[in-house]
Order: structure tokens, then sequence, then C-alpha cells
């Protein structure tokens, strides 16, 4: 089973690299030198010692490195900092798409009786390892262009993540040495491999031959890619009798500090609180654990999440993509869109807006802890603090709608 350390990895692997990609714009950061054709040929030879140092076989890991060159794209795209972050409801509407629905729908039809074979195995529902399936991208549809072997390289030359990315390209060379996958495989730019973009030390725990081919081919065996999916999301706690959770509806005047994924409550307890489902009647009445989630916070949509979200997670540490996987399930299986609705002024925060809601903050005396243009956990509490003083929702939550508040705030003394 993959370490929480690599999971988390994975997802500013995966999950970063998910966002960027639907940026309309980025910053390019200053550009890192590229090394010589020398220093990184010097580099590749005492990889390679290492290489054979942790057991792997000499001519094989040189014929696997043959022609592997550094790829100057590949740090571009690491270094490049988005300048804009996508609403929750951007990133909905992004991902999921009435066509994406729709193919999903029929995909599972297709595949159901291979899906209700791994459900049997592993326990996995198939519309979720469709949904899965749908997102990480599009049903298959692209599964990266970047030579798997360069790009691992690349990184693991690079000071910035070396020993993380020097384990990725180990594990790389053992699945490729034993058989499963060709040595000039292509990967996202970052190493994430196949239908379901596991990184290496990921898909060497977890990757299955399920069709007895003997190879374990996560870009063109399908039973091979659903049965990955399924041991994985088992491995990391996957109920398969329950779903991932629900849009809720809050009372008024609801506590919002209640709201996170690291408090939990049994769905009783919730329930007196005055959440009711998202049609005003009561939750079900199963013994389980839960956590409010608010993407959007007091403004939008509230979920309650059970443990099949916290699996997600741990597939993509990302509470959208969780949130999407978890909707996109439901409505391949045939239910409707979320009730909630974006706001009118639905729009995402530049860096520089967010430096202007933190100096905003500092001026009326709400200590953000510095205007960085990052909102963390100092900005939270800033703005629960301003949001407390002005008899507003105390989400903590930076928007537009903050925003504006802040700008026709009139500024004391
Ligand atoms: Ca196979």
């Amino acid at each position: 089973m993959a370490s929480r350390a690599s999971c988390a990895q994975r997802w500013r692997l995966s999950g970063l690299l998910a966002v960027m990609l639907l940026l309309p714009t980025a910053l390019q950061a200053k550009p890192v030198p590229v090394p010589s054709e020398a220093e990184f040929q010097s580099w590749l030879a005492d990889f390679k010692r290492m290489a054979v140092a942790r057991g792997l076989s000499k001519p094989a890991v040189d014929q696997a490195l043959r022609g592997v060159a550094y790829i100057p794209r590949v740090i571009e795209l690491d270094r490049r900092q988005p300048e804009f972050s996508l609403t929750f409801w951007q990133y909905l509407s992004r991902t999921i798409s009435d066509k994406r629905i729709e193919r999903g729908r029929e995909l599972l039809k297709k595949h159901e009786k291979l899906l209700s074979r791994i459900q049997d195995e592993y326990g996995v529902q198939p519309r979720f390892l469709v949904a899965f399936w749908g997102l990480e991208r599009n049903f298959g549809d692209f599964t990266g262009t970047f030579p798997l072997l360069g790009s691992l390289a690349t990184l693991a030359y690079d000071p910035r993540r070396r020993k993380f990315f020097s384990e990725q390209l180990i594990a790389a060379l053992e699945i490729i040495i034993a058989g499963d996958i060709p040595a000039d495989s292509k990967s996202s730019w970052a190493g994430a491999m196949g239908n379901t973009q596991f990184i290496p030390t990921t898909y060497r725990a977890h990757a299955i031959d399920f069709d007895g081919d003997g190879k374990r081919d996560l870009w063109r065996s399908l039973p091979d890619v659903f049965a990955s999916s399924a041991k994985f999301l088992a491995a990391s706690g996957w109920q398969g009798e329950r779903t991932w959770g629900r849009e809720v509806r809050l009372p008024k005047n609801f506590d919002f500090s209640l709201a996170g994924l690291n408090k939990r409550k049994k769905i009783k307890e919730w329930e007196r609180l005055g959440v009711r489902n998202v049609w005003g009647k009561a939750l079900p009445s199963v013994d389980l654990d839960a956590s409010l989630i608010l993407p959007v916070g007091a403004r939008g949509p509230a979920f309650l999440v059970y443990q099949n979200f916290r699996s997600t997670m741990l597939w993509n540490r990302s509470i959208f993509y969780a949130l999407a996987v978890g909707h996109l399930s439901d409505r391949i299986a045939g239910r409707g869109p979320l009730v909630a609705k974006a706001p009118a002024n639905d729009r995402p925060l530049s860096r520089a807006q967010i430096i202007e809601i933190q100096q905003k903050l500092a001026r009326r005396g709400f200590d953000p802890g510095g205007a960085d243009g990052i909102i963390g956990s100092g900005t939270r509490r800033a703005i629960r603090a301003f949001q407390a003083t002005r008899n507003l929702p105390q989400d903590g939550f930076a928007d537009a709608g903050l925003l504006d508040a802040l700008r026709a705030d009139g500024v004391p003394q």
C-alpha cells in the first residue's frame, strides 16, 4: 500500500497538474538553467550505479535508460505557478459535463460484466470505478505524451524534489524490468501513468494483472485498469456497501466552525444540529461517521461525507477532486445535478486580489500574518474575526463576495 507521504506527493503531482491544465493563464517562474549533456550524463551514471546497488540488474538498467535525455519542458511545467485558482463551480463545470455523464453511463453498461466481477473481488461499486476513469483522463483519452523515463530522470536530476523522483525512477525501472510495460512508455510530465495516472511507486504497489496476460498494463488493458483502481481503493479503506456522501441542507444560524474533514460526528448528531438532506427531509438513519464539507464556504453547497470520500482523497488529496468523483458517480447512476447553484459573482480570485483581501483585513485590525497572496490558516482566522464583527456567516472563506464586502467596508479611524 502506498504510504501517506507518497499519497500527499501524488496529490501535488496530479491534483495540481489537473488544475493547471484547466487554467487559461499561468505565470512563468524564473527559468531554470538547462544542464549540459555532460552534466546530465554524469548524474545519470551515478544514478545507474545507485540503482544497481539497490539490486536492479545492470544490463537491464543500461538498456532501459539508453538514450534518456533531460527534458527542459518538464521543469518549465514543474515551476509554473497558476495566477488564478478555479472556483469550485468552475472546477465542477469543467470536470462534469453532460457529455462526460452520458459517456460514463454508456461505458458502465458496456463493461457491466467486467466491472461486476471486479466488484465481487474488491468491493468497489462499478459507478465509482467509471467515475475515477472519467475524471483521471477522460476515460483514457489522454494518458500523457511525455517519455516516462525521460520525465522522471529530469525531475530526479533537478534538485527541488530529487529524493522523491529518484524513488519514482527506481520504481518505474522495476516495472519495466519486470516486463509490465515497455521502456518507451509515455506518461504525464510528472510521470503519472496510464488510465489511472498512478505514479510509479503506486503502480508498483497496486497494479494488477487482471486479464492474466502476464503484464500489468494500465494503458491498454481495461481489466487491469479497473482491478488496479479497485485494489488501490480497497487498500485505502473503501466501503463497498456505502456511498461517498451527499449534498445536505443546513439550518439558519449554523455554526460553520463545525465544518472540515478533521471534524467527525455521527449522522444522528448532525441530524440533531439541524442538518437535513438536500430536500429538507431526515438524513438516513445509519450509524456512520460523517464530516461536513463546504467547498465554497457558507454561500455554497454543503456535503456530509463518509469513509469513501476519505479513500478518494488518498487517491488525490483535493477536496474538489473527491467531490467531483462522488458527484460524477451519482450522475452516472442516474441521479440529478446538485441542488445548490453557483452565485452570480462566482469568479476566481487572483493572487493580487488575495493580497488585497489580506491588506484590507490587516488595515481593519485582523492580522492575516502577512500579505503573501496565499490563503492559509492565518488568513482564514482573520477572515472569521472580520466576519464575526460584521455579523456575516463565519466560514473563514475567501471569495469574490468577501472581496466585495471588504471593498464596501468603511475602514475604521
Ligand atoms: Ca494484464
